[in-house]
């Protein structure tokens, strides 16, 4: 930390942003934390996305740093947001799947709030309990809706008139606007968008309608070497999809029961009209039309994020608040859009575990660097406390990125990190596995079928080669093995949730928190 205040009172003097002896340093920068549901990285230009353009969060990129390998350890979202708070992977913070996040564990919300924080959470909060460490919060009860959005807080609940990302935005301005302002503070915005089912702004709607968007080059992976894991997923593109995703509209006369079980069918031909002319598609043609069809919804959500975070970035900088504050961009995991034939996360691969993670200091975290060093969003909270000056607990299993952000090249960085998904049985059938990637390799284990994956990163970035079987890779799976069962035991995993766990609490084929919810007392906000 003091290196920190000192680099940091440097680069205000050479600004001259500073002046002594009359100013005190702001030591202790705002910290606004944006996350969106499921952005993956390669739907953001300055990530070099080839299906679309996000000027704003490239401006973040542009004006800050950008990390190209950072990950979630268990990549769905529950789980991902309790790591965030804790610091802790999901064994040791009990929230392995999508089950009640137990509040009254130590979280970095609370320790920012006991250091002297303003303390607020907006959006999307997903962990089945009421938040805890904040002074203000208001959030969306479970997965919320994009119109008209429900949010509650300790008071009770109230309907939003408007679109989710673009409320989000405006509450998140109103809290920094109603803040104490003899506080730094801890805000963190959280979106709905861009999570299924995918519904943009109607500004937005047609945006993608008539662009062909870029198939990606494992689209028809066939699977072929690779575990049973693979095949027996559900959340193919092809497949998987339901009426509902692919936004097609149920006959007329149907009652709502019936229109509902008509909107889960996977369809296998689909009527469309196109100029007038109706036909019916199937087979590979469908199959094609049901890539664009998701695609275009899901960028089109994401052009909301983008837009609402260029406002925000606007309004800081019109309120004086851009020097002082550290904005970092994210989301709680990356996403499938295609690769490998699928749609959601969970799996280890690299597009389903890479979150985006873009920070912006102005002065004080060089502009336009970008870092190679593995993260994990265990990190994020020992981050948090290091720019709040304050000590990161021991049991906390990240490590702070300050370093980095300073621009700094930490000689004894990880070379590795760990990774565990649980939810098996669970939603889309994928099954339970653990692993590790280093910087060049992925082992990755399925412990409920007893297979392997190995993947060579450098040569095989697809992941479309499993070399676990090569003879000629023997030493380096004995060696991998290794580093998978020192991390595992380091980090204490000891199969704490391997065969029981946790009932679901917060999500589920019938949420409780469905889009008719009506809740206590509902009344328009101001
Ligand atoms: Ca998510």
């Amino acid at each position: 930390m003091k290196r920190l205040i000192a680099r940091l009172v440097f680069c205000l003097l050479a600004m001259g942003a500073l002046s002594l002896p009359s100013a005190a340093p702001p030591a202790r920068p705002n910290i606004l934390f944006i996350m969106s549901d499921d952005h993956a990285a390669h739907a953001i230009s300055a990530y070099g996305s080839k299906v679309n353009q996000t000027p704003h969060l490239d401006r973040l990129a542009r004006e800050g740093m950008r990390f190209d390998r950072c990950f979630a350890v268990n990549s769905i979202c529950t789980p991902s947001r309790a790591t965030i708070l804790t610091g802790k992977y999901s064994h040791l913070n009990g929230t392995p799947v999508f089950n009640r996040f137990d509040g009254s564990q130590p979280t970095v919300a609370k320790m920012l709030q006991a250091g002297g924080y303003y303390t607020a959470m907006i959006g999307k909060w997903h962990l089945g309990s009421d938040p805890t460490g904040f002074d203000y919060w208001n959030i969306l009860p479970g997965q919320g809706r994009y119109n008209d959005p429900v949010f509650y807080d300790a008071r009770g609940a109230r309907i939003y008139p408007g679109y989710v990302t673009e409320v989000i935005t405006d509450l998140t301005i109103e809290v920094i606007k109603n803040r104490p302002k003899n506080k730094p503070f801890f805000v963190m915005s959280h979106h709905k968008a861009p999570h299924r089912e995918w519904l943009p702004h109607p500004r937005h709607q047609a945006l993608f309608a008539n662009r062909r968007i870029p198939e990606p080059a494992t689209l028809r992976d066939n699977y072929a070497g690779r575990a049973d894991a693979l095949r027996e997923q559900q959340q193919s593109v092809f497949k998987d999809l339901t009426r509902r995703d692919l936004k097609l509209k149920p006959p007329p006369g149907l009652t709502p029961a019936q229109s509902n079980q008509w909107l889960n069918v996977k369809p296998t031909e689909v009527e469309i009209e196109e100029n007038g002319v109706k036909r019916v598609l199937r087979g590979e043609a469908l199959n094609a039309w049901k890539y664009q069809r998701y695609m275009q919804d899901y960028l089109a959500c994401v052009q909301g994020i983008d837009d609402n975070v260029g406002r925000l970035l606007d309004w800081l900088k019109a309120n004086h608040l851009e020097d002082n504050t550290v904005v970092i961009y994210t989301s709680d995991q990356g996403f499938f859009l295609g690769d490998h034939g699928l749609y959601d996360k969970r799996f280890m691969y690299e597009e389903s575990i890479q979150m985006p993670f873009l920070v912006r200091w102005p002065g004080v975290v060089p502009a336009g660097t970008v870092v190679t060093n593995l993260v994990i969003n265990c990190d994020f909270a020992p981050t948090f406390l290091d720019l709040a000056g304050q000590a990161i607990p021991a049991d906390m299993q990240g490590v702070s990125l300050v370093p980095l952000l300073l621009g700094e090249k930490p000689g004894d960085w990880r070379k590795s990190f760990y990774y565990r998904y649980y939810h098996d049985p669970g939603h889309h059938n994928t099954r339970a596995h653990y692993g590790i990637r280093t910087e060049t390799h992925k082992l990755i284990y399925y412990w409920t079928k007893n297979q392997w994956e190995l993947y060579d990163l450098v040569k095989d970035p697809d992941e479309l080669h499993n070399v676990y079987h090569d003879p000629a890779q023997k030493d380096l799976v004995k060696k991998l093995q290794d580093e998978l069962k020192r991390l595992k035991a380091e980090l204490k995993d000891d199969d704490q949730f391997a065969t029981n766990q946790p009932p679901d609490g917060v999500d589920g084929p019938a949420p409780a928190w469905a889009p008719d919810f009506k809740p206590p007392r509902p009344k328009a906000a101001p």
